[in-house]
């Protein structure tokens, strides 16, 4: 996952304009094209049309100015309008069309990444960063470029008209805005630091803030009176956002007066302003259509001039590194490899692990040790053993979601590493111990697809013990996400759901992590019975705490620290009298 490098900025921008283009090409094209459109008309309006206007009327010759009028409103209406009708007819929708588009491309390698890819802190924060602020660096990014592009034109473009004028106004306006380049970097510099430091700030307040509508906090809160602490807290993070906020406004404000009174007043207002009267009035050598021309130009080469390099430079700074975790991420490529075959799922094959050994990313020390174990075709296997034994570790390389770092699986004789990674996983139904139920119909939600075969959801349904009467059958929407009237589940009803999969797919190897934790005693007993009956044929891995559902299974693994220490039938282990049978008679009591 390590390609974690710093690319410039010029390289990061070229790569996400790709990308962009490689998306919506016609977008990256028509952006710059009516940011220009509708921005430099109006510009050279500005200087062009006003010194026509002005030295007409100086002369008296007022014959062509209604008409110069009706030119210039013409240009200002139809460039203004011009974007707000390209934006409704294209650029809106071509905006929403790279944005899934790129977020597609992001889903797509989120979902072919390794699961130890959430493993490691810094590159799990930069992909959520990453996929939370897509949707904002699109907008951003594709109006910057235009909005650079254009400046680049703007700035050319005027000068040549200034220049045209007087070639030493051009040098007076170019001279100011230069020199105060480097006070307008330190005051883009703060605005940055300002900007990363509240955030820092805010972030601290918005999770408080989340703690007060999220519903997985409501009842906590409410029952342990958490109230007025969260509030403290939260006060106490606004108050630290304004403090900081306000250790930056003297300093901000008064860089902006040195920037803005020095470049506009000193530079613009006195001295260039000083010279063109001198040209108009003393010297006679321009109009005064010519003097108000190059005093718009001027400021306006000054916008350009700043645009480009100071906030330019600082934007596409700040952006840059927004880009590079984009970058990271569409690189980064899974550790785990396909193998060469394809696994067939038939019939259940036998399964073998041989010296496995398993520590996780970043993990000191390994979740499972030289474990060796065998579970024949159509056998149900139990994993029992205390909290954080290995258990949920042991099915997790069963199912490739992690490879051992040592040993081998093997199914039907042949290392699972050598079969394509989807085809492998195929094979498995597999119920986890945190399993999510998703905004959909239960049809969908027991299928795990959208081709739902109504019929066998309702029996897989039956089998998973849930009794709940559904009002639309598989049709029945599940949770609240999209249907006000999507059916609520409890604990117990969602864990049937959930079990219901695995009575769904046809496939010859079950993983159930905790089937029976949320159910209650019956229900369990009868999840028990059906197991048996409806899962016949098929290999079935089970974890259970509750050591009455291990009872009937035909192999037992009870493990500890990483290691197998007993296994057996129930019988056995309970006439060795060790770790399983002190578990299981304390549990009888
Ligand atoms: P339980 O009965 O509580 O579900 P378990 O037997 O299923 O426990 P595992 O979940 O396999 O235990 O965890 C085995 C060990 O591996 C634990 O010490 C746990 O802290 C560690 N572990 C589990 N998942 C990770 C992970 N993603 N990264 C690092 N360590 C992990």
């Amino acid at each position: 996952m390590d390609s974690r490098k710093n690319h410039s900025i010029i390289s990061n921008v070229f790569y996400i304009v790709r990308l962009f283009f490689s998306i919506t090409p016609g977008l990256m094209v028509v952006n710059p094209l009516i940011s220009i459109a509708s921005s430099l008309p109006t510009r050279l309006v500005a200087v062009i049309g006003l010194r026509y206007i002005i030295d007409k009327v100086r002369t008296g010759d007022t014959d062509g100015i209604p008409f110069a009028i009706a030119v210039i409103a013409g240009i200002v209406i139809l460039s203004e309008s011009l974007r707000s009708v390209v934006f409704e007819l294209y650029t809106h929708k071509q905006r929403e069309k790279l944005s899934l588009g790129l977020n597609a491309k992001l889903y797509d390698k989120a979902a072919s990444l390794d699961l130890s890819s959430y493993d490691d802190p810094e590159f799990y924060s930069d992909f959520i960063l990453t996929l939370e602020t897509s949707g904002a660096n699109i907008e951003w990014i594709s109006e910057q470029v235009a909005q650079y592009l254009m400046e680049i034109i703007s700035f050319f473009t005027i000068s040549a008209v200034v220049l045209t004028i007087d070639w030493k106004c051009l040098v007076i306006t170019l001279f100011f805005v230069l020199i105060f380049i480097p006070v307008g970097r330190k005051h883009g510099n703060l605005l940055m630091k300002r900007r990363v430091a509240v955030t820092e700030k805010h972030r601290k307040a918005d999770y408080f803030a989340r703690l007060f509508y999220l519903p997985d906090y409501a009842a906590e809160i409410r029952m342990n009176g958490l109230s007025p602490l969260l509030n403290r807290r939260f006060g106490d993070a606004a108050d630290d956002v304004i403090k900081t906020q306000k250790s930056y406004v003297i300093k901000i404000a008064l860089l902006d007066f040195i920037q803005s009174g020095g470049m506009l007043i000193i530079g613009f207002m006195l001295c260039l302003c000083a010279y063109l009267g001198y040209s108009a009035l003393v010297a006679k050598t321009m109009s005064v259509g010519d003097f108000v021309a190059s005093f718009n130009g001027a400021t306006m080469i000054g916008m350009s001039v700043m645009q480009l390099t100071v906030q330019g430079v600082r934007n596409f700074t700040e952006r840059s590194q927004m880009i590079e975790k984009f970058r990271v991420f569409l690189a980064a490529e899974p550790e785990m490899k396909d193998g060469a075959h394809t696994a067939v799922s038939g019939k259940p094959e036998r399964i073998e692990f041989k010296g496995v050994s398993f520590t996780y990313p970043g993990g000191e020390k390994p979740a499972l040790e030289d474990i060796n174990m065998t579970m024949e075709p159509g056998q149900r296997i139990a994993l029992v053993g205390y909290n954080g034994a290995g258990k949920t570790t042991l099915t997790n390389l069963l199912l490739r979601l992690y490879d051992p770092t040592d040993g081998q699986i093997l199914i039907g004789g042949r290392d699972i590493r050598e079969e394509t990674i989807l085809s492998h996983r195929d094979r498995f139904a597999a119920v986890f111990q945190d399993f999510r139920l998703f905004g959909a119909t239960m049809g969908e939600n027991v299928a795990m697809n959208a081709s739902v075969n109504k019929v066998r959801v309702m029996e897989s349904l039956q089998n998973a013990g849930f009794t709940k009467e559904l009002p639309d059958g598989a049709d029945t929407p599940l949770l609240r996400e999209f249907s006000d009237d999507g059916m609520m589940l409890s604990g117990g009803e969602e864990q049937k759901t959930a079990i219901a999969r695995a009575f769904y797919k046809q496939c010859p190897y079950i993983i159930l992590d905790e089937p029976s934790a949320n159910l209650d005693p019956v229900s369990e007993y009868e999840l028990n019975l059906t197991m048996a009956r409806a899962m016949v044929g098929r290999t079935v891995v089970f974890i259970s705490h509750r050591l009455s559902t291990t009872r009937h299974a035909d192999k037992i693994y009870m493990l500890e620290n990483g290691r197998i220490i007993e296994e057996g039938t129930h019988d056995e282990l309970m006439a060795l009298n060790g770790k399983y049978a002190y578990m299981f008679n304390l549990q009888a009591e």
